[in-house]
């Protein structure tokens, strides 16, 4: 099975990951972990031009078309090969953040996104995505708080407001209502034990249905 987790900054994405993973090979199911944009040499050389910079380091256009060349290099290289073998994959964003961010974040259409994405990769869709849902004003004062801790040192929060977070939001949400089978969103507020335990109730329930 291919897992996508996405979020607005904060939300606790890479947590849930490492969460599903353990709870897939608790099973004794093969499973890898990866991220975007990254999850491959390329594509993690991709990620460090596009976060290293200002916000405005890159036109919207030209962000577009980063992401989705790191995203072509990891189907290719990682996302389809492991699911050839058998191995699930569950990756810290995918596409859904594309829509999000380059699309009700900073306009591009949405039309045009999932063109360029059919004719970059193909049809290659989660077969489900985990949506952390949570008041981006939350994730946004979580996300300041590591960095001031200097757990994280990278990501373009900072310089970016809130309206801006909370349109990637309701483009989770709208992602989510749109496509209900391949979609569940998981309340993000609270401990990290309360989402990780909604987050495995909910993958287990959509796996049993
Ligand atoms: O979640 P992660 O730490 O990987 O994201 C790093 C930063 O990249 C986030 O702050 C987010 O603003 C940005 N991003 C983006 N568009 C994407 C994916 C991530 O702007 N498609």
């Amino acid at each position: 099975c291919f897992y996508a987790v996405e979020g607005v900054d904060g939300s606790g994405k890479s947590g849930i990951v490492t969460c599903i993973l353990a709870h897939l090979t608790n099973q004794g199911i093969p499973a890898i972990a990866t991220r975007e944009p990254g999850g491959t040499p390329q594509g993690e050389r991709i990620r460090a031009l596009l976060l290293s910079g200002a916000d405005d380091a890159w036109d919207q256009q030209s962000e577009l078309l980063m992401m989705t060349a790191a995203r072509v290099e990891h189907v290719r290289r990682v996302i389809l090969p492991s699911l050839a073998q058998g191995i699930s994959v569950v990756s810290d964003r995918y596409v859904g953040s594309t829509i999000a961010y380059q699309g009700a974040g900073r306009g591009m259409t949405d039309a045009y996104i999932r063109h360029l994405h059919k004719e970059a990769v193909g049809d290659v869709w989660p077969d489900l995505v985990v949506v952390l849902d949570l008041d981006p004003a939350i994730g946004l004062a979580r996300s300041r708080q590591r960095l001031s801790a200097g757990a994280i040192d990278e990501g373009r929060f900072e310089t970016l407001d809130v309206d801006f977070h909370r349109r990637i939001r309701q483009s989770y949400l709208d992602q989510a209502r749109r496509d209900p089978s391949r979609h569940v969103v998981v309340d993000a507020r609270g401990t990290p034990e309360e989402v990780r335990a909604r987050a495995i109730d909910a993958i287990d329930a959509w796996r049993a249905g």
